[in-house]
């Protein structure tokens, strides 16, 4: 039996491993030096004004959502394709959740869908606070009209980008916040660069940076400032509101810088073998990933969706098939609002058919850094042996 192909996997070199080591034998572990250093870095690569470290993008959307004042009575909508963490920020602060079905195309939220939705809501009075675009699989939504949404409907934009450092929109690095207030980054070791577990906000906005920090750690400050009544000396501090323990440590922050310095070579990586899947598998019943031509993906995920009417399996078999041949495969996403927690909110199955269409035709091939052509060959393979290499009419 050959060893098992993983669909996505960290790589960490020498100079890492340093880099941990190195804080290791310093007198700070957790937030300090370290800690700023991957902030800026972040925010330098991103061309943003501000990064918030911390402890990982599920926190890092909660605080987010907390300095966009996002509270009972008010919406939250995102996409049904996501991770549960896009939703469950909303959720946390008390807020009702809504999805906006994904485009059949891109697998991002609608933009059409998301306009349509603004306009009912809007009748009905039910506008969003806080829309949180996803960059599903590493490629960026359609961020201009989705700014020009936000300003005509007065929604906070909130980019999860947990899937997309790396990746360009339009020629700018995602994470400028020029379509958004704020942006969410990932570095869990499957995603594109990683502390082990780990978020970072970033935003162009002085205001909700000022939220941010504070949130960080317990919703206290030891600015004089912004203190009611004076400071009281030296080891003075005031709790402004509940914030929380988020605070990313030193080691994980020297990981990250370290990783930031191959960020660019990851991506590029990942776009060679995602360019050499696209070869491969043309001959295939199965559609590969489509990119809209404002967009440079990270590449994140490497998404096919069977052409079921072409197979004599079902996308279960096949996933199964893959599995035992030893392929990693994976599915991203079951749709959030099929989850049972959401279905206790009111939401079922139908709701979202363009996001549960996919849902039962896609499959995720491994794509990491260290894949192997000879790996990928052996995906490739394995894929042809389970569905039959299927010919279109036209081509015969
Ligand atoms: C991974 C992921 C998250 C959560 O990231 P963590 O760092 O594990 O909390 C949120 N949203 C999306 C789209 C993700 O893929």
């Amino acid at each position: 039996m050959s060893d098992f192909i993983p669909y996505g996997r960290q790589n960490i070199n020498q100079q890492d491993i340093d880099a941990v080591v190195s804080v290791l034998k310093s007198n700070w572990l957790t937030q300090g030096p370290a800690t700023e250093r991957f902030e800026q870095t972040v925010a330098e690569y991103c061309g943003a004004k501000y990064a918030v470290a911390v402890t990982n993008a599920t926190a890092a959307l909660h605080i987010s959502c907390l300095a966009a004042e996002l509270g009972s009575g008010d919406w939250l909508w995102t996409s049904p394709n996501t991770f549960v963490a896009s939703a469950n920020c909303g959720l946390y602060c008390g807020a009702r959740v809504d999805f906006i079905d994904i485009d059949p195309q891109t697998y991002n939220l609608s933009v059409d869908q998301l306009e349509q939705k603004l306009i009912a809501a809007e009748r009905l009075g039910t506008l969003p606070k806080v829309v949180v675009p996803v960059h599903f699989a590493g490629q960026s939504c359609e961020m201009d009209r989705i700014a020009e949404l936000a300003q005509k409907y007065g929604f906070l934009v909130l980019e999860d980008a947990s899937h997309a450092i790396g990746a360009r929109y339009k020629g700018q690095p995602v994470g400028s916040c020029q379509y958004s207030d704020l942006a969410v980054f990932s570095f869990h070791p499957v995603k594109i660069i990683t502390t082990g577990e780990g978020g970072m906000v970033v935003t162009n906005r002085a205001d909700l940076y000022e939220k941010l920090i504070r949130l960080r750690t317990h919703g206290i400050t030891r600015k004089p400032e912004l203190m009611q009544g004076k400071s009281h000396g030296l080891w003075y501090y005031q709790q402004l509101e509940l914030g929380f323990n988020y605070r990313m440590t030193d080691i994980q922050a020297a990981l990250g810088t370290s990783q930031m310095q191959r960020l660019d070579k990851f991506v590029s990586r990942r776009q060679q073998l995602a360019q050499r899947y696209d070869q491969y598998l043309q001959v295939l019943a199965l559609t590969t990933p489509y990119q809209h031509l404002d967009t440079n993906s990270s590449w994140h995920l490497y998404i096919i969706r069977l052409q079921l009417e072409q197979v004599t399996k079902t996308h279960r078999q096949v996933f199964e098939s893959l599995r035992n041949a030893g392929i990693g495969v994976n599915l991203h996403y079951i749709p959030v609002h099929s989850q049972p927690t959401y279905k206790q909110l009111g939401f079922q199955w139908g709701d979202f058919p363009q996001a549960e269409q996919y849902y039962r035709e896609a499959i995720s091939l491994p794509l990491y850094f260290g894949l192997t052509e000879e790996d990928q060959d052996r995906v490739v393979k394995t894929l042809r042996d389970v569905l039959g290499v299927f010919v279109a009419q036209s081509q015969i």
